[in-house]
This record gives C-alpha cells, sequence and structure tokens, in this order.
C-alpha cells in the first residue's frame, strides 16, 4: 500500500487525516514538533487514537530543521498540514509565522524534490479572500488584499507552490479551509471557547456587533475533501489547483450563539466589545470547483456539527 507523509500528524485536522488514511490501508509518515501554540497534551491525545497503527510512523520533527532525518521510503504525497494557526496571534508575531508557514514550505518542496516525491495537498485557508466584499468566494476572485500575517503566509505557500508545480511538473492542490470545528478542535478556536464559557455560566465576550459571519466545515467533511484531493492528485497529471472546502452556508456570530446557548440548554449572557483588526467580515465559499474536481458536497449543518461536537465534549471531559 502506497505510503503517505502528513505534516502537523497530532494538530485537529492532520490527526482525523491519518486517521482516515489508515482506516483506507495507508501506510502513514507523521511529523508533528508540538509546536507551543497550544497545549502538547492535547496533541498527544490527538496522536494516541493511532500512534499505534502498525502502518504509523511519528516523529517528533520540525519541518524547517529535521526534514533530512526522514527514513528513506517510497513516499508517493504528502499533505502538508503544519502551520502556524490563528489569524489574531499573527499579529503579534508575524516573524514566527513567515519562518513556519513560508520557510517551511520551501523546506517541503526541497524535500520532495531530493526525494522524488510529485504529489502535494497543501492547507491553505479562506483568509487570503481578506475583507473582500464579493460573496461566495471563488477561487478566480482577486486575492491580493490579505488582512493579517496569517492570510499573507498562507497566500504566499500557494505561489510557491504554483512555481514549484512550473518549474517542477508536481502535482499540486492547495485546499483552501473555511473554519473547520469538530472533536479535537483547536482550543483557540471561537467554537470551542464559547462552548467552554457558557458550559461554566461565564459570560461571552462578541467581538463586533454579532453580524460578522463564517463558513463553518464540519471536521469530517473537511477531512473528506482533503481525501478526495489526495486521490485526485494521485491519479491526474499537470494538476495545479486551489480548491474552496467549505459549507457554502455563512452563519452569523448571533446565529452561532445561541445555537451553542440552545444545544447546551442555558441562559443568554454576552458583552459586545469592538471588531479585532486581522479578523474578516464574513468567509462564505463557492464550492463549484471542489463539487466539480473532487465531488465535494458537505453534509453536516452547523445543528448538526455543534450537537455532535457538544456530545463529543461531553465524553472527553479533558478537552
Ligand atoms: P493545529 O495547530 O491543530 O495543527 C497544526 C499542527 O502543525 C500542530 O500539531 C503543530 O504542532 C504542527 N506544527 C506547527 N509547526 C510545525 C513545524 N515547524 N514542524 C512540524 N509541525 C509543526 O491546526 P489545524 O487547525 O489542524 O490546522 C491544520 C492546517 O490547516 C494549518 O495549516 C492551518 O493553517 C490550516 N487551516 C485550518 C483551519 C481551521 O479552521 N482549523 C482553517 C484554515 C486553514
Amino acid at each position: 500500500m502506497d505510503t503517505i507523509l502528513v505534516t502537523g500528524c497530532a494538530g485537529f485536522i492532520g490527526s482525523h487525516v491519518c486517521e482516515l488514511l489508515l482506516a483506507k490501508g495507508f501506510k502513514v509518515i507523521g511529523i508533528d514538533n508540538f509546536d507551543p501554540f497550544y497545549n502538547r497534551t492535547l496533541k498527544e491525545q490527538n496522536l494516541n487514537n493511532f500512534l499505534h497503527h502498525a502502518a504509523f510512523d511519528f516523529y517528533e520533527y520540525d519541518i524547517c530543521t529535521d526534514l533530512d532525518r526522514v527514513p528513506e521510503a517510497d513516499i508517493k504525497a504528502v499533505i502538508h498540514l503544519a502551520a502556524k494557526a490563528g489569524v489574531r496571534p499573527s499579529l503579534q508575531n508575524p516573524t514566527s509565522y513567515i519562518h513556519t508557514n513560508i520557510v517551511g514550505t520551501q523546506q517541503i518542496q526541497d524535500f520532495m524534490l531530493k526525494r522524488g516525491i510529485t504529489k502535494l495537498v497543501f492547507a491553505s485557508s479562506s483568509s487570503v479572500y481578506g475583507n473582500n466584499k464579493k460573496v461566495p468566494f471563488a477561487e478566480s476572485d482577486v486575492v491580493d488584499y490579505p488582512i493579517s500575517p496569517y492570510a499573507f503566509t498562507k497566500k504566499a505557500g500557494e505561489l510557491m507552490n504554483y512555481t514549484f508545480h512550473h518549474l517542477h511538473q508536481v502535482d499540486i492542490i492547495n485546499l483552501r479551509f473555511f473554519t473547520v470545528y469538530g472533536p479535537r478542535q483547536r482550543p483557540d478556536l471561537a467554537i470551542n471557547k464559547f462552548i467552554q464559557l457558557i458550559k461554566y455560566n461565564k459570560t461571552l465576550t462578541l467581538f463586533g456587533d454579532g453580524s460578522t459571519a463564517r463558513d463553518y466545515t464540519y471536521i469530517d467533511d473537511t477531512v473528506k475533501g482533503i481525501y478526495a484531493a489526495l486521490q485526485y492528485c494521485m491519479q491526474e497529471s499537470n494538476v495545479y489547483a486551489i480548491v474552496n472546502l467549505g459549507n457554502k452556508t455563512p452563519v452569523t456570530l448571533n446565529e452561532l450563539v445561541d445555537e451553542i446557548y440552545r444545544v447546551l440548554n442555558k441562559q443568554k449572557n454576552v458583552l459586545f466589545e469592538e471588531m479585532q483588526p486581522g479578523d474578516v467580515d464574513i468567509t462564505f465559499a463557492d464550492i463549484t470547483v471542489a463539487k466539480n474536481l473532487l465531488n465535494y458536497t458537505p453534509t453536516v449543518s452547523i445543528e448538526e456539527g455543534l450537537s455532535k461536537y457538544v456530545s463529543w465534549l461531553d465524553d472527553n471531559q479533558n478537552r
């Protein structure tokens, strides 16, 4: 069976991707440096779900410095998810984002060239659309106005990947994820924070007037899209594509919060504060390309996804 290298394998999305690949019969080499952006214990918990699978090998390596140490193996494709994630912290420390997300992506490309690997699926982001006014966001839209360092590192990754494809005929799909949520979600993401505060009857602070909206995508839908992109990349040649993986259904902050209060059966208790710099007004994916190219159709509504996530949190009290 083919071997796939997954970077960021201990993270939220990476751990789900590894599990799916192992279930499909792939061999997986996973790399993660347990970046201190959030608690190492949470990442170890993610990893423990498949760490001892016979077809999984884990290396605690940094993509920026350690890729030469990856053992020689017939790696067929790379799913590159490792990154400094998070919009707001990127304003405080842009250099570290440039290092991991841009230099790190270059290191991945150098590694692929050295090892003769010609298939790449890359984690980009809806943040590249910045505050574009035209919705839904389509891959053909101009994305020259990112409003956070995180966003420009993701746009840079897409550009670097185009050059890599052009010069070395590597097949590449850049996937623009739209606010992914569900079991193992990063602790810094809004849905997770809100649930924790509401559960313990704390006041919620909301930035803006509640009218900002996000195209929340349930993790299972995102992971299905990543798998479809991998398959497409591996089967086809001369591939360079940018693909939105969203839910095509923006939900306002007010709607989201109301739904969480409903699911948790709690009394609403919110405060509004000014919008935070770097935050965009809306994300809204046009998923026509994903549907046509990858046969991607998200199936989990926000109501269903939130209920599933809350019951997972109930079963995993340490999260
Ligand atoms: P995450 O932080 O849970 O996972 C990223 C993983 O990469 C972490 O485990 C981290 O330790 C690892 N990592 C960071 N720097 C590394 C390095 N130098 N070397 C090796 N490993 C390193 O984040 P996530 O939410 O799972 O995001 C995965 C990818 O998807 C990221 O590229 C992120 O930018 C992108 N993305 C996520 C979302 C979302 O809503 N979660 C939205 C858009 C894009």
